[in-house]
């Protein structure tokens, strides 16, 4: 590993400094489970790394009128078990109990979670220029793309890999973002950018900007979340496909409905189409599959990941229908 200078900053306007004096080439670090990978893979090697833990206050779940604030660096684990998250939210629960292992649950922060990098084997090969990396193709396209994008790929055809993302984009959720000209909100689904926009990145954060917290609009009476992760094996691992869905029911189905999906596109991937489809129909295994009819047309499967398209259907059948079950 290169060598690298720390920092603890006390204050976010200490860490936004040091970011915007580092001209790029610091890192933010919050748990570290997944920076660390990268610096020890070779993947990233930056200058400074700049350790967020160290500024209080950013570790905290509130409810308040305009919706509840989650701070950055609120652990995945005590998001997991917050008791009004279970109560008002049960899909974020269970996404962020679903998350690799209890140790990484108790150490990865939430805003480490929805900034964290790509998992593409190409990627993380520090031997491999890919695209992402400044190299001129994505070897995914014509090699081994077991995991990769079926949605929204082109250039490059990473996953987004996070468990919080695709299910913060379906309960509305907005991020609050720190940076030398103030702070600056936006619609989570706005944050992240498919690779044509800029390969390099998975979201719009400026090389000087941070994520402070994310703040979710108050439930609405009768509107249930879920989240259904499928993966290749029981211990824990990313999804293969994963589905947030959120709905408010009335009369056996849904008056509204967001339907995201995580695992099968560089950004976490909204099912538009499906969503109108469903809206005041009554909810069946039938419908559903019907109604993703026209979405999972716009599926571009590489050679060695046509099983996704199936698992998209298992995955959001099995979650809008868990949305009608009596509690
Ligand atoms: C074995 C293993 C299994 C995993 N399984 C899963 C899984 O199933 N699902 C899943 O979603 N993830 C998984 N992860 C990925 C990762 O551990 C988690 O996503 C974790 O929540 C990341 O949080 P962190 O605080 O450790 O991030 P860090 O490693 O500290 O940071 C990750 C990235 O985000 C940036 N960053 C951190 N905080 C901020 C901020 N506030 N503003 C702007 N940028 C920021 C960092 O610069 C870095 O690029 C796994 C990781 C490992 C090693």
């Amino acid at each position: 590993m290169k060598n690298f200078q720390w920092t603890e900053p006390q204050t976010i306007e200490q860490a936004i400094a040091w970011l915007a004096k580092a001209n790029g080439k610091a890192v933010l670090m919050a748990g570290g489970t997944d920076l660390f990978t990268e610096m020890k893979e070779g993947v990233v090697e930056p200058d400074l790394v700049i350790d967020l833990k160290s500024i209080p206050g950013l570790a905290s779940i509130q409810k308040d009128k305009d919706g509840v604030h989650i701070g950055a660096l609120t652990t995945v684990a005590s998001l997991a078990a917050d008791a009004m998250i279970k109560l008002d939210y049960a899909g974020l629960s269970a996404a962020a109990g679903s998350l690799a292992t209890p140790q990484l649950r108790n150490v990865g922060t939430v805003g480490g979670n929805l900034c964290q990098r790509p998992r593409c084997w190409y990627y993380r090969d520090a031997q491999m220029d890919c695209r992402k990396k400044g190299g001129s193709q994505c070897f995914a396209a014509k090699g081994r793309n077991k995991y990769h994008a079926i949605f929204g790929g082109g250039i490059c055809h990473i996953v987004y890999p996070s468990d919080l993302a695709p299910m913060l984009v379906a309960l509305d959720a907005q991020v609050t973002i720190s940076s030398p000209r103030g702070e600056r909100n936006l619609p989570l689904a706005e944050f992240y950018s498919l690779p044509a926009k800029n390969v390099r990145r998975e979201n719009v954060l400026a090389p000087d900007e941070l994520v402070r917290e994310v703040k979710i609009p108050l439930a609405k009476k009768g509107t249930r979340s879920a989240y259904v992760k499928l993966k290749e094996r029981e211990t824990w691992d990313f999804a293969l496909v994963s589905a947030a869905v959120r709905g408010t029911v009335s009369g056996g189905g849904l008056s509204d409905a967001a339907v995201v999906l995580g695992g099968v596109a560089p950004i976490p991937w909204r099912l538009g189409k499906t969503e109108a489809s469903l809206k005041g129909k009554k909810l069946s295994q039938a419908l559903v599959k019907e109604a993703l009819r026209a979405d999972l047309q716009e599926a571009r499967p590489l050679e060695e990941n046509g099983y996704k398209v199936e698992l998209v259907e298992a995955a959001v059948t099995r979650a809008l229908l868990s949305l009608t079950r009596p509690l």
